[in-house]
């Protein structure tokens, strides 16, 4: 069976029969024996970037290739220890970035893992749910609208099944697809209407398939190589801090020039000027910046994994914290879509149903008495309800469960309290779609055939023309159609999810829904109620303090919708609630004028959503939409950030998706806003930390050589300072939790740049404070108390090192008045700046690291200088925030 098949030219039986296979699908002993024959359903992806050459790249930046260069001249030049030194802080720091990298990629790849696509399989007789990289020839599938084929297979049996292969023959209408032979054995892919390729996606009906060829040997493995594409994983702000950090590149390589040119006007030596000028150039460069940026947003997709949230894409994460507008579902996301039907309407009247859930046990009750035997109306809505139905019901410790839509499962749950539980035979269905709102099955009896229809009963109303009255059908009068309308808006007011039941006798089998979904005998309807999920209400609440506005974007009705909503505090007093037929009729520009008041979109389709998500982008807002049909998926990529619900989402809403809720849970959607907040919080911090002691740095030698001053630091001080300093802190702060506060402002301003909010202000003040501060000490040390010039680079050192180590305080805090408070909350941090001042002490205390860093044992007295020394920047600046609330606070009261 290994040698190309024609599979589209043999009937389906001798397709089972060359694969060794059965309508029972594979035993397991036989799948396991094929996949080590057949390996991994799986395209193989291109080499992947080796480590070797991930270390390499890290000695690849211009600035790096210089100092080595540097180095190589002062080595030359008879300075051994200064160049091994130097070479060793290079490695180190290679090392570091290398680490970094790898770990960033490392949870990238894990991401994938998550969103690994599964499959429906039938073996020895059973329905599985496994990944679709465990699929062999042979293996039989099930389709559903809304899948992606995992493999190539031969279709055995399908209803109304329909595909669209763009990916494969790039043909963009979908397929329509069958179990019938195709003749033609040269037929091009695109015509073998009886098989389904992987890659492509089912956007209709439903079908069997067994599977004929896997991974490479797919047709979309002989054109893997095409259509690899190699996602850009950069996000917006990566790729402006990249361009940042060339404009930053820039300066630093100017304001080197000067101070070494400087330093040479003033007499210093040319090698000691070119190692210096180097050296400060690798430290004021932020290379490490990139790399800090890509941790920070690999840990946060982290973060929301475990809450849940899988980030798809990764600038994702940055939208996140700018959200303004959730639309959400209704069901599932905000409701625990746990369906229990607790009435049921037939004859113009309401009969009750005890009972909870999918428990088989409760009572109907009619005008207050017990049913003892039901009316044939009754029977016939429970006959269309257990026949037009696709759920099963399986008992799972001692409890039953559904399996499938938990609407159709009620139903069953419902006929089994009844006592009535055989379903008849169906020949066809046309499946349920959320335009239409119903779904209708044809059956076979001995008197002729029958279409089964249930869907949304006000809609349904409008295909009807009879009514059933006990063994009746009589015709539907505009007085009994009132009555029924008003007996649904009584149930749907009171929240609960309505469907109705409707059947017509046909003699042949109708050509097309149309022909079998009209001049209906209406039967009933149920009420049936579904719970909101827990904590809804309280995550409602929290996006109103963030200033997010909730929407919700449902295909019920509009009574249940605005019930629930109300409930659930999304709809306000004056919030409005707008029909699908009430949006139909509005222009794009009257719906512009009019989304912002409306709460409540019901009985909508999901061509309804990508307009209402056009309209609030046009508004200036910034949307996510969730989603999980087929049809959802055009609103879900229009979005900003386009959520997929990752039980009831379908593969083609997943991957039109930037994020998944793997529990579908509305509350998941409002833990990644805050963790999408908190890791845009975090690359802040760690900019201004970073960048301050840069500008820090910079401001020393600047100020030093223009004055003419001898060097205040050393090269391998700088690089020291580089490395441990500014490095290990920063990558804390990236891993600082959410703030208090966090979800309690506005959304940041899609257009706002990294430095908004007085950042750049913040970074030019601080780092010219520490940068004063040190040079002070170092000056006080050397022309004032005549120590010798290497204790006053000593000093100098541990000043701007101790300076720093405060700031990033300040900058984990926010302010510079509280830091003391918040100071052990990141615990990393403490770590890291413990670490950071521990090798400081080393550096100075060791003698043989001494004769390395050119430093010298200090004095206890000098310490009080150095800390005093370090601490006055945080000092002056929060006195001067305080001055400065103190006088808004007076101008306030006059
Ligand atoms: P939502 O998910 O927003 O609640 P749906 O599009 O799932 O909305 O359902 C809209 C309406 O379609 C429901 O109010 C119900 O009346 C009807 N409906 C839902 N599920 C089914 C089904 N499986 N078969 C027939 N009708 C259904
Ligand atoms: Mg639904």
């Amino acid at each position: 069976m290994k040698h190309g098949q024609l599979w589209h030219t043999q009937s389906w039986e001798e397709v089972l029969t060359t694969l060794e296979a059965s309508n029972d699908g594979l035993v397991d002993a036989t799948v396991e024996q094929r996949r080590l024959v057949y390996g991994d359903n799986q395209l193989q992806e291109r080499t992947r970037v080796s480590l070797v050459s991930t270390f390499f790249d890290q000695f690849r930046d211009f600035m790096v290739i210089v100092l080595l260069i540097a180095t190589l001249i002062s080595g030359l030049l008879g300075e051994f220890t200064d160049a091994i030194t130097i070479i060793v802080i290079i490695v180190a720091n290679a090392v570091l970035g290398f680490i970094q990298q790898v770990r960033a990629e490392r949870s990238l790849a894990s991401l994938k893992e998550l969103t690994a696509p599964t499959a429906r399989v039938l073996r020895s007789g059973e329905w599985r749910e496994i990944l679709a990289r465990e699929l062999v020839p042979g293996d039989v599938i099930g389709i559903e609208a809304g899948d992606r084929i995992p493999a190539d297979a031969r279709i055995l049996h399908s209803e109304e099944l329909e595909t669209v292969e763009s990916s494969l023959t790039g043909e963009s209408l979908p397929v329509s697809k069958h179990v019938a032979l195709v003749h033609d054995p040269d037929a091009p892919l695109g015509d073998r209407t009886n098989m389904l390729y992987m890659g492509t996606v089912a956007t209709r009906g439903v079908a069997q398939a067994v599977i004929v060829a896997t991974g490479m040997a797919t047709e979309m493995g002989k054109i893997a190589d095409l259509i690899q594409s190699s996602e850009d994983a950069m996000t917006p702000l990566e790729n402006r801090l990249n361009q940042l950090g060339h404009v930053l590149v820039y300066v630093s390589v100017v304001i080197t020039i000067i101070v070494v040119i400087a330093g040479l006007f003033h007499g210093h030596e040319m090698y000691e000027m070119f190692l210096a000028g180097v050296s400060l150039a690798v430290a004021a460069i932020p290379e490490g910046l990139p790399a800090i940026v890509t941790i920070a947003l690999a840990l946060g997709v982290q973060r929301m994994i475990k809450r849940n949230a899988i980030v798809r894409k990764l600038p994702a994460v940055e939208t996140l914290g700018c959200a303004t507008v959730i639309c959400s579902d209704k069901t599932g996301t905000l409701t625990q879509n746990q369906m229990t039907v607790k009435e049921v309407f037939i004859e113009g009247r309401a009969i009750l149903v005890e009972g909870d859930g999918y428990d088989p046990i409760g009572q109907l009750v009619d005008r207050g008495k017990p049913l003892q035997s039901f009316p044939p109306s009754l029977q016939r809505l429970i006959d269309i309800g257990i026949t037009c139905n696709n759920a099963h019901l399986v008992v799972e410790n001692d409890k039953q469960v559904a399996l499938g839509d938990p609407t159709e499962a009620a139903l069953l749950v419902l006929a089994q309290k009844v006592g009535r539980t055989d379903a008849f035979a169906r020949v066809k269905e046309f499946p349920f779609d959320s335009t239409r709102k119903r779904m209708t099955v044809v059956v076979r009896h001995e008197n002729g055939m029958t279409a089964f229809v249930k869907g949304a009963p006000d809609l349904l109303l409008g295909q009807c023309a009879f009514v059933q009255l006990g063994t009746e059908v009589v015709r539907l009068t505009e007085q009994k159609r009132q009555e029924i309308v008003h007996g649904l808006a009584n149930m749907a007011g009171r929240a609960m999810r309505t469907l109705g039941f409707a059947y017509r006798d046909v003699k042949t089998m109708p050509a097309s829904v149309e022909a079998a979904e009209r001049d209906l005998v209406f039967v009933g309807f149920v009420g049936m109620i579904d719970p909101p999920r827990q904590s809804v209400r309280e995550s409602i609440q929290t996006c109103k303090q963030a200033g997010i506005r909730t929407v919700m974007v449902t295909g019920d009705h509009q009574l249940t919708a605005e019930a629930i909503a109300r409930d659930l505090g999304i709809l306000p007093r004056h919030g409005v609630v707008m029909t699908g037929v009430e949006l139909d009729r509005l222009t794009d520009r009257m719906l512009e004028d009019q989304v912002d008041d409306v709460y409540v979109f019901a009985r909508v389709s999901p061509l309804h959503k990508l307009r209402i998500v056009k309209a609030l982008q046009n508004n200036g807002h910034v949307v996510a939409m969730t989603g999980d049909g087929v049809n959802d998926a055009p609103a879900i990529k229009a979005s900003d950030i386009g959520i997929a619900m990752g039980k009831s989402g379908t593969d083609v809403a997943k991957d039109a998706s930037a994020l998944i809720l793997a529990d579908d849970h509305f509350a998941t959607i409002v833990a990644a806003i805050e963790e999408g907040r908190a890791i845009y919080d975090n690359i802040r911090k760690f900019i201004r930390y970073l960048l301050s002691s840069n500008v820090g740095e910079i401001i020393t030698m600047f100020i030093a050589m223009i004055a003419g001053l001898p060097l205040p630091l050393l090269p391998i001080q700088i690089l020291w300072v580089n490395l441990v300093t500014d490095g290990l802190p920063a990558i804390a702060l990236g891993l600082d939790a959410p703030e208090e506060g966090s979800m309690n402002r506005p959304p940041r301003s899609v257009r706002e740049g990294i430095f908004a909010r007085g950042l750049g202000r913040k970074i030019i003040t601080r780092g010219f404070l520490i940068g004063i501060m040190t040079l002070l000490v170092f000056y006080g040390a050397l022309s004032v108390y005549h120590t010798g010039l290497q204790t006053a680079q000593t000093m100098a050192f541990a000043t701007l090192v101790i300076a720093q180590l405060i700031h990033v305080f300040a900058c984990h805090s926010g302010d510079d008045s509280r830091f003391i408070l918040h100071m052990f909350e990141n615990l990393w941090l403490v770590g890291a700046v413990a670490s950071s001042l521990v090798m400081l002490l080393i550096v100075i205390y060791i003698p043989s690291l001494q004769v390395i860093f050119h430093t010298s044992r200090l004095p206890l007295l000098s310490w009080l200088a150095i800390v005093l020394a370090a601490l006055i920047p945080s000092l002056a600046l929060s006195l001067r925030r305080r001055s400065r609330s103190i006088r808004t606070v007076s101008v306030r009261t006059r």
